[in-house]
């Protein structure tokens, strides 16, 4: 008995999923075998079956997959980002265009950060300076030669921090009569 179409279409699926007894599985590889069309159908099923069964894998092996290569592109920026002089290993000539980009932008930023810090460390210790002339522990002199700072290039943020330190240590001593020889230098 020869199986019609749209027999074998309903029992195409259940055929996929193995479920078919083996007298009905032949009839309908029989039918498979001599129709194009239903063939076809089920080869569509087919891939769909195994494209469906692909993703459930998929999914269960990686919940929250990410593009392929994306952690090492995230672990290679953020250690060029935060070695700067370490050039990322096995990356194509556009990932280093990429990460040089992102390091030269991100150094800017850092840079911007750091002079506005250098600029705000200038600017308390210019008014620790005055308040300890105000005070009368500095020689006008004194001051407008620390001020003259500004004419030089930005001190390194740790320099700024050693004069801080030394001017607050002027201002403990403030009272001893050997307050000017600090900007001696010895
Ligand atoms: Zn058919």
């Amino acid at each position: 008995m020869e199986m019609t179409c749209p027999d074998a279409r309903v029992l195409v699926p259940a055929y996929l999923d193995g479920e078919l007894s083996e007298a009905r599985s032949s009839l309908l590889r029989k039918h498979l075998l001599d129709c194009h069309s239903c063939r076809t159908g089920a080869q569509d099923g087919k891939n769909l079956k195994r494209w469906f069964s692909a993703a459930r894998e998929h999914a269960e092996a990686a919940p929250l997959a990410t593009p392929s290569g994306f952690a090492a592109r995230v672990a290679r920026r953020a250690f060029a980002g935060d070695r700067g002089q370490l050039a990322p290993l096995a990356a194509t000539s556009l990932e280093i265009e990429a990460v040089e980009r992102e390091r030269a932008s991100d150094s800017t930023r850092k840079e911007g950060k750091l002079l506005r810090f250098v600029l705000a460390a200038t600017a308390v210790a210019a008014a620790v300076a005055l308040l300890l002339a105000l005070a009368g522990g500095l020689k006008g002199r004194d001051v407008g030669s620390s001020m003259s700072a500004d004419d030089r290039a930005l001190p390194p943020a740790k320099q700024v921090i050693e004069e801080l330190e030394r001017l607050n240590a002027q201002g403990a001593g403030a009272q001893q009569p050997t307050g000017g020889q600090a900007a001696g230098g010895q």
